[in-house]
């Protein structure tokens, strides 16, 4: 299915003359001849218009969990788009897909999650989170409740408020980003600032920072507390064992929300349905986009657990908030089909049981390359640390420039993968098989030796 090269030529540059990318510098981009221009997928592969073949190692962005080529997703979509492709669910109506798809995922969802509201993407799903808490103590009569602790190195997407939300410096150099009443606390990322600490005291510390964070904001103005179960785009952060039950003890005790964004972690990655059941939290309000439709439709949600919903279902008047697109039709057919597959396939099980631990394996083998630093996985979702202090020719480089240097070479071998400071990120679909697996190893193991032979 090669295009020929002049006409991929000419696509690169009417890219280049007409399209605008999220997160992109254009003139590098431009410097490059332009973008790979990705044509189909199967699989874990991907193909571009010159015909070369790529392991996606990243499921698209964390999202493509069932993998590519899924004509079955593509039928219920023909068949909903045929049937009624767009109604609204604003103004008491409601039609079947979304229904089913709401009742669908409760009966995933960690217990007592009972409802839920739909929106497009990641972003407004937190964006409603954000909304919902404060609606939700001001019609308990605490308006003065606002304050959102969240975390540094979290995503939470790119809208105003998610940005907002999210900890990364970088989302933050647009002026009126953060909005008032959001702070940041450190992530329990031990190898940034944990390193010399045993897992459980660095659990207690990393724990303690929300606590203060909560204490200096004062507890009857803090609304909610966010936070990823492993923090993904942040560079697949596993907390350690223990900071969960510490964060969820310290929100209960100071009567706080605890919001999930599973955006990343839900729907199989960490080998359960939800990252919260791997760490055994019980969200009040958990919020979902990517692997719910698998990325074949962009839709998200949030589920909302019986104390947060219940001034909604009890209370005159209404949470003023909602999307044309909230529920769409085709959207909610496509992410139900795309759930019975996961179900159908055992996907999340083959995550716990065989991708996990191939992952973890074969990535751990790497553990003592001299340019890394440590591995971390858990489930379909790992990060190779790399140490750019091991080797002298590595250590005045800027930060970043290795994992960079890296993840370009793994691009030109035929593996996707994305660097995240000085480390590269992992998270493929969720059928990869244990073969594959061993060739995205492969394929990194001798990319690091080939950067290790350049920077010796
Ligand atoms: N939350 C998390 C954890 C994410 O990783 C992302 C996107 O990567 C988002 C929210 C935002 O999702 P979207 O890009 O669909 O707005």
């Amino acid at each position: 299915m090669n295009m020929p090269f002049a006409a991929s030529e000419a696509l690169r540059q009417q890219d280049l003359d007409h399209h605008l990318h999220p997160f992109t510098d254009h003139r590098q981009l431009a410097a490059e001849g332009g973008p790979r221009i990705i044509t189909h997928g199967e699989g874990v592969w991907l193909w571009d218009t010159q015909g070369r073949k790529l392991l996606d190692g990243m499921a698209g962005l964390w999202c493509v969990n069932v993998g590519y080529g899924r004509h079955e997703l593509g039928r219920v979509a023909q068949r909903q788009i045929n049937r009624l492709p767009y109604y609204n669910t604003f103004f008491q109506t409601s039609h079947e897909p979304v229904i089913e798809l709401s009742a669908k995922l409760t009966g995933l969802l960690p217990e007592g999650l009972e409802h839920v509201f739909f929106a497009n993407s990641g972003s407004e799903a937190n964006d409603t989170a954000l909304r919902l808490v404060r609606h939700y103590w001001q019609a308990l009569g605490q308006p003065e409740r606002r304050v959102i602790v969240s975390r540094r190195h979290a995503y939470h997407g790119s809208t105003i408020a998610a940005a907002s939300l999210g900890g990364m410096s970088s989302m933050h150099d647009i002026p009126g980003v953060p909005i008032p009443d959001v702070v940041h606390v450190g992530a329990p990322y031990a190898w940034e600032s944990g390193k010399a600490m045993e897992q459980e005291h660095f659990a207690e510390v990393a724990a303690r920072w929300v606590e203060e964070a909560i204490l200096a904001a004062g507890p009857e103005r803090v609304a909610a507390f966010i936070g990823e179960p492993v923090m993904g785009a942040g560079g697949v952060i596993v907390p350690p064992a223990g900071y969960w039950q510490r964060v969820q003890d310290i929100c209960r005790r100071y009567d706080i929300l605890l919001i999930c964004d599973e955006v990343v972690c839900g729907f199989g990655r960490t080998g359960n349905w939800f990252g919260a059941q791997t760490f055994d939290i019980r969200p009040d309000i958990v919020t979902m986009a990517k692997g719910l439709s698998s990325g074949y439709q962009p839709i998200s949600a949030v589920a909302v657990g019986e104390r947060v919903v219940a001034p909604l279902l009890e209370r005159p008047g209404r949470f003023p908030h909602g999307f044309t697109y909230s529920g769409h039709p085709v959207a909610a057919a496509v992410a139900l089909e795309n759930l019975n597959i996961i179900e159908r396939e055992g996907l999340v099980e083959h995550v716990h049981d065989t991708v996990g631990p191939a992952l973890a394996t074969g990535l751990g083998r790497l553990a003592d390359h001299a340019l890394v630093g440590e591995v971390r996985t858990l489930g379909a979702m790992a990060a190779v640390e790399l140490n750019p202090e091991n080797m002298p020719g590595t250590r005045d480089l800027p930060s970043g420039t290795l994992a960079t240097r890296v993840r370009n070479l793994c691009f030109e071998h035929g593996l996707v993968t994305r660097a995240v400071r000085d480390g590269l990120v992992f998270a493929p679909p969720l059928v990869i098989t244990t073969d594959e697996i061993a060739t995205l190893v492969d394929i990194l193991s001798s990319c690091l030796d080939e950067v290790a032979a350049q920077v010796a």
